[in-house]
């Protein structure tokens, strides 16, 4: 009766694995490296269900750290981020808003790097405090959540949390006026955890240019002075990612040419289909491919298709035109949610990524590993990468670097020039 029952179950379960690899063939996971002929929108967003399960979706910059400061000014307690805050005002009635707790689920995000800006008009007065109080907000969002998400600071970490089915939550720095000039708060703001810095946001710091005053005539060099050269190799010493949206592009080409490790665009598209200065332009990104780095694209209206209205296939294209030119391996995901007014449609909130993913198989001709490498692979790959040059350099006995600059950030109206200070070498 036992042995009976056993061949029973067993022919059972050799037709039904037969029927199942069978189905494999058809059905909605197809193997890694075979490109996915899924007719039928559900069988498309099954798959990519499933390999985001496999692989954690890791975006590049999303703002909500900046909306919990204009909206409840950093008052976590006023803050219901499990809730749906479509229902929850201010937030339902800001355009702004497109992140919550619930959606980041929905959306099956695996790693987020959320983003402590403070603006350019800080820069000079007291946008060191405003940074840091932005990183301290951003612990204490994901301490206080610590049922949904996990703080990462390093590539195995954000696997570590995805393994254990939490959002890895990891921490960006946008613009360089962050650093008042500083190579010591570079240095702490690592220490604290950040693990991205943007060189610029729309102001040019005292050592790189923004695209935002980008001068029409911009030749070649004079992106970064000879500082903002240093501050990419401490950035390189320390393992921290340097980010390029936001910089002029002589600031890209610059920061190509001197960093030892890969370089990443947090939050910019395809230069060749949407002229802004936000976008990558093709030469940059051929660079990007030799650097071995990452552009994440952004979902911004403006940036995808330069004016108010675009929809998920046209931020596609941008992922189709750069896969074209530079290939699969140097493309993620920036969609810069909280930080837009103005979002494509079918991927409106941070719960939509799936769209996406589902919409690069409809060409038919991607497979579930391009997907992964999208999804964060890619990522994953540069932020190693750097962590190697971080561990190379330090066994190599490289030092933290001590530069001298006569930076004007330190000596504004609200600043105490420390060098002016009399000190008494004899009592
Ligand atoms: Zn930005």
């Amino acid at each position: 009766m036992k042995g009976a029952g056993h061949s029973r179950v067993w022919k059972l379960t050799v037709t039904f694995f037969a029927i199942g690899s069978w189905m494999g063939r058809v059905g909605p996971r197809p193997a890694d490296g075979e490109l996915a002929t899924l007719t039928s929108t559900r069988e498309r967003l099954q798959t990519v269900h499933q390999v985001l399960k496999e692989v954690p979706l890791i975006d590049g910059h999303n703002d909500l750290p900046w909306n919990i400061r204009n909206f409840v000014h950093n008052q976590l307690n006023e803050f219901d981020f499990d809730k749906d805050l479509r229902q929850i005002s201010p937030w339902s009635k800001s355009a702004w808003s497109q992140t919550d707790l619930l959606r980041l689920q929905q959306g099956m995000v695996g790693g987020q790097f959320w983003v402590a800006y403070v603006p350019c008009k800080s820069q000079y007065l007291n946008a060191v405090q405003l940074t840091l109080e932005q990183v301290d907000l951003i612990k204490r969002l994901i301490d206080k959540y610590s049922d949904y998400m996990e703080f990462a600071s390093s590539s195995r970490e954000i696997l570590e949390a995805h393994s254990r089915g939490k959002i890895a939550g990891l921490i960006g720095v946008e613009g360089g006026h962050s650093l008042g000039s500083s190579l010591a708060v570079l240095r702490t703001l690592y220490q604290l955890g950040v693990r991205y810095l943007t060189l610029t946001h729309t102001c040019n710091t005292p050592w790189a240019k923004s695209s935002s005053v980008e001068e029409e005539d911009n030749g070649n060099g004079g992106g970064l002075t000879d500082f903002g050269k240093v501050v990419v190799r401490e950035m390189n010493r320390l393992g921290m990612l340097i980010d390029l949206s936001h910089t002029a592009r002589v600031t890209m080409r610059d920061a190509l040419e001197v960093s030892k490790a890969p370089l990443i665009f947090s939050h910019s598209s395809a230069f060749s289909i949407c002229n802004s200065t936000r976008n990558v332009p093709d030469d940059v990104l051929k660079q990007l491919a030799v650097n071995g780095g990452l552009v994440m694209v952004t979902f911004f209206n403006y940036f995808v298709k330069c004016g108010p209205d675009a929809s998920v296939t046209d931020v596609a294209e941008h992922i189709y035109y750069i896969r074209n030119l530079i290939g699969v391996d140097y493309i993620g995901v920036g969609g810069d949610f909280d930080g837009i007014n103005k979002t494509p449609r079918g991927l409106e909130d941070v719960s939509r990524y799936p769209e996406l993913f589902a919409e690069l198989l409809r060409s038919g001709k991607w497979n579930v590993e391009d997907l992964k490498k999208v999804a964060g692979l890619n990522l994953l790959r540069v932020f190693r990468q750097v962590e190697k040059v971080r561990d190379d350099m330090q066994k190599d006995g490289i030092r933290p670097l001590e530069i001298l600059l006569d930076s004007p950030d330190t000596i504004g109206n609200c600043a105490l020039d420390i060098n002016s200070v009399q000190r008494l070498t004899e009592v």
